[in-house]
């Protein structure tokens, strides 16, 4: 490819509006441009790490016996139905009709698509499977963010496994986390591996994949001891307190006291951890009391994955006033029935708390949590913080932002059961299909790698997915010794299976330069009228910005070794 005739739309500046250091230099450096909120044109320079990202991809996943597919992204509205996820997938599924009215949906996943095509399926013979397909996924997310980092388009290679016993199972999913670790890797990437929840997926085994970065999303708890979670499902040990002796519950007056730090700071008050936290969630249109130690933060995701209701929303001051007689600020559980009680497991054993006492401005000290309060649950619900120690080995752990590139679940019978997909087992007995469902975000794992791997002048791209390996720049274009050098290397490179551009434009070398390491070609060879003279070229690496001169006649087989 030569530079002149190439569409690699650079930028002097920053896009105004990118902060993430992938999604600014996506943008400078002509990868991406944006069409409307969460959707981005690939440009060509982009497409080229696609295919590669891609080509890595499928290697991994032919490696461990994948079949690829490719499936409908129009999906009917029916099956989504069927497997109950049609309300469940809500506002971030797109949904349209078709022109006889029948009701559509853009994939946003491909759990029921695959399963149908299970159906196919009859005996344990025809086990183990592994399909898999690259194929476009549409999600109306509420915050298209950050580049392609989040977007409301974008291509996931998504596999699905099928097998007769949970065994089996544990075997395809133990196959795609080493595979995922070998192509996030080959990418240039070092992900952690963190346990996660498996939110509207369903099924139990879940691990996603995650490279730290600022830009992420994410937060993940780290030990140093090894231990690794996504902050969702994380757990730890919060410094115990001591409480004193039993005493008898007292109502006491709190004026205008409506937050944990006021009545801290209350002349009469408590610390916030002998404080109870009441919140009140509305369940599956269920009214429920969530309890919390007063310093400790609900992670609403835990409540979640516990009661696996579709939809765990806080009930409004309106709903909590008519059910418990009070604002915000002054609620509690001592007394309540009726409603279902959920409390954090920081708070068993606890006495000597205070807590509201579901009249405006009053509390109750005294409280005796076991005693005074009719737990229905007690269930780990509180969101680590950095300050507590691995639950592990007792360390403190830390906690960072980072990219969730990919996924992997355990799915058990979820699917299969409700779509009725089954084999005959060795006994001949018909057995719901074991699935596994893993995915990787192929865009957003190119942004990942930005993120990893930048500087101030530009992408760094690792080799193995740059979008050319060499640049050649010439630095005098009118000279024609030079110039004609310079064709005669691009030549012998394209020759020897180098992906290789020739920057002939006819520019000032400091911008030849400066869009070079901007692009973040690995390698450039700089060919100019002085060195041609003493039959050199020089050779920059992009990574520690080297240069050393070569001999002309061996650049070839230099950069050659070069590559992989
Ligand atoms: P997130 O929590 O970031 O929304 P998710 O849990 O919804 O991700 P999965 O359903 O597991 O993601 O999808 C598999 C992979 O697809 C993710 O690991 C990620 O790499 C990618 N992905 C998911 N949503 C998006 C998106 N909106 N834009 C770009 N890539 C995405
Ligand atoms: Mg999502």
């Amino acid at each position: 490819m030569r530079w002149s005739h190439a569409f690699v739309p650079t930028l002097r500046d920053d896009p105004a509006e990118a902060v993430a250091p992938s999604h600014r230099l996506l943008v400078r450096a002509g990868f991406i441009r944006q069409l409307m909120s969460g959707s981005y044109s690939l440009l060509p320079a982009a497409m080229r790490v696609r295919a590669k990202v891609m080509q890595i991809i499928r290697e991994e996943i032919n490696a461990i016996g994948g079949q690829e597919f490719l499936l409908p992204a129009l999906h009917p509205a029916e099956i989504w139905r069927e497997s109950g996820r049609w309300d469940v997938m809500g506002e971030e599924m797109f949904r349209l009709h078709d022109r006889k009215g029948a009701e559509l949906a853009l994939g946003m996943t491909h759990e029921e698509i695959f399963t149908t095509l299970a159906l196919e399926l009859r005996s344990y013979r025809d086990l183990p499977q592994l399909w898999y397909q690259i194929q476009t996924k549409f999600r109306d997310e509420p915050r298209p963010k950050s580049g392609v980092l989040r977007v409301r388009e974008f291509t996931m290679k998504d596999s699905y496994t099928f097998d007769v016993d949970d065994a089996g199972l544990d075997v395809q999913f133990e196959r795609h986390r080493v595979a995922y670790l070998n192509i996030f890797r080959r990418c240039g990437m070092d992900p952690v591996m963190v346990e996660a929840s498996s939110g509207a997926m369903g099924g139990s085994g879940s691990v996603e994949f995650m490279v730290f970065s600022d830009s992420g999303e994410d937060e993940i708890v780290t030990c140093e001891c090894g231990y690794a979670a996504n902050l969702e499902t994380a757990t730890s040990v919060s410094a115990p307190v001591d409480d004193p002796v039993a005493a008898t519950i007292e109502k006491f007056p709190t004026p205008g006291v409506r937050t944990i730090k006021a009545l801290a700071d209350f002349d009469s008050g408590a610390p916030a951890d002998r404080q109870i936290k009441t919140l009140v969630y509305e369940i599956d249109g269920e009214l429920s009391l969530v309890l919390l130690r007063g310093d400790h933060d609900l992670m609403e995701q835990k409540l979640r994955d516990h009661t696996g209701a579709a939809s765990v929303e806080p009930a409004s001051p309106e709903v909590i006033y008519e059910s418990l007689g009070a604002a915000p600020g002054s609620l509690g559980a001592v007394g309540v029935d009726g409603l279902t009680v959920l409390a954090d497991k920081a708070l068993a054993g606890r006495r000597g708390l205070t807590t509201g006492a579901n009249e405006d401005d009053f509390h109750l000290r005294n409280v005796d949590v076991e005693r005074d309060i009719t737990v229905d649950e007690w269930v780990d619900l509180r969101t680590v913080k950095p300050s507590d120690a691995c639950i592990e080995c007792g360390r403190p752990l830390r906690i960072d932002h980072a990219i969730e590139v990919g996924h992997i679940f355990k799915l058990g019978t979820k699917y299969a059961e409700i779509l009725g997909a089954t084999v005959l087992d060795a006994d001949g007995n018909e057995a719901a299909i074991r699935m596994g469902s893993y995915g990787i975000g192929v865009e957003r794992a190119i942004a990942a790698v930005v993120e990893s791997s930048h500087d101030e002048s530009g992408i760094v791209w690792p080799v193995t997915v740059a979008p050319y390996h060499v640049v050649v720049t010439v630095l005098r274009i009118q000279d024609e010794a030079t110039r004609a050098a310079a064709e005669g290397l691009y030549e012998d490179l394209v020759a020897a299976g180098v992906e290789v551009i020739l920057d002939d434009r006819d520019e000032r070398p400091g911008v030849k330069f400066a869009d070079a390491e901007l692009v973040g070609v690995p390698f450039r060879l700089t060919v100019g009228p002085r060195g041609i003279e003493n039959g050199t070229v020089e050779l920059t690496v992009r990574a520690t910005g080297v240069t050393t001169e070569i001999p002309l006649r061996e650049t070839v087989s230099t950069v050659s070794d070069l590559l992989p």
